[in-house]
């Protein structure tokens, strides 16, 4: 059979789990603030299977729709910005490569991962050494990628050297709230080492209380907004947040 030919039915078989999810799930108690999408609930997600996780539609998870809403809110992007985005989500991309308005520029170490049929091709970059100008961008997307950058300092600060004074950026990343101090060790280095060690096979750390602190050192102005708790806990279940996550919102100070 050719890989076209098996590409199609894979195509065919992930619209019929669709259509069939959307139909179980029927319902208006939630809504995609990505996509607009209602249902009775979000779908099940991730090793634990969360509950209340996943749209049935655009695919996208709690972190998502709770940034999407962030953005949206503060009306954080304007028009005619250049915007970074590194390890593009599915959702984002959708959106950033569809605007006319934004110079959008996904990218990725490695971005042949990525099958996104956008007009935007996703660029080959490595975050410790990023080629582009400096004071070039408006706004930076990179969610959970630091967890997996063994000089997470070194990339820190090629985000800040790209960053326009006064631009911003969201730079998401899996916290252990019960850790004051990041937890890393880089003896550790076999994939079943690290799961046991940082939570996933390709994590090189566990973030702690000191991830703000991580990034103000490297010269932004970080706030760590608790945007989530100025919602009710029947909206936070209505929009699929997850209650814990704090939104760390980075700016590059004019010099
Ligand atoms: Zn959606």
């Amino acid at each position: 059979m050719s890989s076209l030919l098996k590409f199609s039915i894979k195509q065919k078989h992930r619209e019929y789990r669709k259509k069939r999810k959307e139909k179980i799930f029927k319902g208006n108690s939630v809504q995609c603030s990505i996509c607009n999408s209602e249902y009775r609930e979000f779908g099940p997600f991730g090793n634990t299977k969360r509950k209340n996780s996943k749209c049935h539609k655009c695919g996208s998870l709690e972190r998502h729709r709770l940034i999407w809403k962030y953005i949206q809110d503060k009306k954080l992007i304007a028009k005619s910005i250049r915007l970074l985005h590194f390890a593009p989500e599915k959702v984002f991309y959708d959106i950033f490569s569809e605007s006319d308005d934004i110079a959008y520029f996904p990218c990725d170490l490695h971005p042949k991962v990525y099958d996104y049929k956008g007009k935007t091709i996703i660029n080959k970059v490595d975050i410790t050494q990023i080629p582009y100008e400096t004071d070039s961008f408006d706004f930076i997307l990179c969610n959970h990628v630091l967890e997996h950058i063994p000089n997470d300092a070194l990339a820190m600060s090629e985000l800040y050297r790209v960053m326009k004074p006064n631009g911003l950026g969201i730079f998401q990343v899996p916290i252990d709230y019960d850790r004051d101090k990041t937890y890393e060790d880089f003896s550790i280095t076999s994939p079943k080492a690290r799961l046991k060690a940082f939570g996933r096979r390709d994590h090189v750390r566990w973030y702690g209380k000191d991830y703000k602190e991580r990034l103000t050192n490297t010269g932004f102005e970080v706030t760590e907004d608790d945007y989530i708790s100025s919602f009710t806990k029947e909206e936070q279940f209505k929009y699929g947040f997850d209650s814990t996550e704090l939104i760390y919102l980075c700016k590059k100070p004019m010099q």
